[in-house]
């Protein structure tokens, strides 16, 4: 599913370009919505077969689809609102689904531990292991066999990839044997700050805040960067770097995220499980506190300061964190922490940008609080990170795909891996364009 901007709204909506109904089975390698987001529009066209995932993933995806449902159509009535008030020219697009379809979607899918083998189809056998990057993302290992070669196709599909040493996520898990891979590249052409100065820009920001008397205001992707950052908070609190801190989580499914994420802390990395059973033994350490109803998350608006409120949505573009900046972006002690990517023309990027009044809830406020921008954390490993799971590779894959990149970060990584690792035959794919594929001891 194509995300953010009106142009995401017209591609969205284009045909699929196959019959979905002759599609066999679907392989899901994480729930994020990019990958997932039109799975239920997939199955109100036609496709029956199953949908493999691991059961985390499908944990999320029963939180994630129906909010995407119901940001369409609540995205829509709005549209046709002001279009009734004749301020909306542009085309409408209707929901892509309901409800209903996802619901109808989440029954197909079948959900397969890590590590665990299964055979889709006749030929082929399948296996997923740890990428590292949420909660339940997977990198899918297909063995794939047909009459026509004595050896199967082994065919390695990355799906996206953790940034490694990250406070929360394990590495991704190394896979040594492919004849063809598929690898993403989302930051082929970069490498991210180190932890250890993140950690420090969060700190003094943090330090800086409090005892200024202000409020901290962290907009957060409610799956994935919230539990990270009370990961790191803990972490930081664990380890003499902050005192004792009130931390608010206003966000419904920021709190079903983060309650998932501590049943399965197993899947989760070595430091955040520590973390984790420090906290138990210290639970007095820091206050986390859930906000579930509406009435509580105005209340916050009457704390003066001291306080760190992570929201959704991470760019700021809906829900209850357009409160929480109507609230503080006007005081000068208290501070906005941006931690992750904010795309052009979201109010996130607006303040990164560093305007002084912006507008919000329908009025034009004042931005007096300073705005931190913390470019270290993602769930996404950069090339360094990016090239180092690649030389878990025994042997070069015969042919390597590199896809989930902008044409930039793509070609770049292409260059890096002829550079450091001189694999051959380095393929950036068209849309639409057919490969066929040999197991490398066939000619
Ligand atoms: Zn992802
Ligand atoms: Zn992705």
């Amino acid at each position: 599913m194509f995300q953010g901007g009106h142009e995401s709204l017209s591609k969205n909506a284009e045909p699929f370009g196959f019959d979905p109904a002759d599609i066999d089975f679907l392989v899901l390698t994480h729930a994020h919505i990019d990958h997932s987001g039109l799975i239920p529009r997939l199955c109100q066209q036609g496709f029956k077969g199953p949908i493999y995932c691991t059961p985390s993933t499908l944990e999320l995806l029963k939180i994630l689809l129906p909010d995407s449902a119901h940001i369409q159509s609540s995205d829509y009535e709005r549209v046709l609102r002001r279009k009734a008030k004749g301020k909306y020219r542009g085309e409408v697009y209707n929901p892509l689904y309901t409800l209903r379809d996802v619901d109808q979607a989440l029954l197909q899918v079948r959900a397969i531990a890590y590590g665990t083998r299964f055979a889709p189809c006749e030929g082929a056998q399948m296996q997923f292991e740890n990428a590292g990057h949420i909660l339940g993302s997977a990198i899918l290992v297909a063995n794939l066999k047909d009459d026509a070669h004595e050896q199967p196709l082994r065919l390695v599909f990355s799906g996206d990839l953790g940034m490694q040493h990250s406070p929360i996520m394990p590495n991704p898990t190394l896979i040594e044997e492919a004849d063809a891979l598929i690898v993403e590249s989302t930051y082929g052409d970069r490498l991210h700050r180190s932890m250890e100065s993140t950690e420090d820009e969060i700190v003094s920001v943090v330090r800086q805040t409090l005892e200024g008397g202000g409020n901290l205001v962290v907009p957060s992707f409610a799956v994935g960067r919230t539990q990270e950052m009370l990961f790191l908070f803990v972490d930081l609190v664990r380890r003499g770097r902050l005192p004792t801190l009130d931390v608010w989580v206003d966000s419904p499914m920021a709190t079903a995220a983060t309650s998932l994420t501590h049943k399965l802390l197993a899947e989760l990395g070595e430091r955040a499980r520590e973390t984790s059973a420090w906290f138990a033994q210290n639970p007095q350490a820091l206050n986390i506190r859930f906000v579930s109803d509406v009435e509580e998350s105005k209340a916050l608006n009457r704390i003066k300061g001291g306080a760190i409120i992570i929201s959704a949505s991470g760019m700021c573009e809906a829900g209850r964190i357009l409160h929480h900046l109507y609230w503080n972006l006007p005081k000068e002690h208290s501070a906005v922490l941006i931690t992750g990517f904010q795309a052009q023309g979201t109010l996130g990027r607006r303040l990164v940008d560093g305007q002084s009044k912006v507008r919000l809830l329908g009025e034009e406020v004042l931005v007096r609080a300073s705005i931190h921008t913390i470019g270290g954390l993602s769930a996404h490993a950069d090339q360094e990170g990016l090239l180092t799971w690649c030389r878990g590779f025994r042997l070069p894959p015969a042919r390597t795909f590199i896809v989930h990149g902008e044409q930039k970060a793509s070609e770049v990584f292409r260059e890096a891996i002829t550079h450091a690792l001189g694999w051959p035959e380095l393929v950036l794919p068209g849309r639409g364009v057919s490969y066929t594929l040999h197991p490398s001891s066939a000619s």
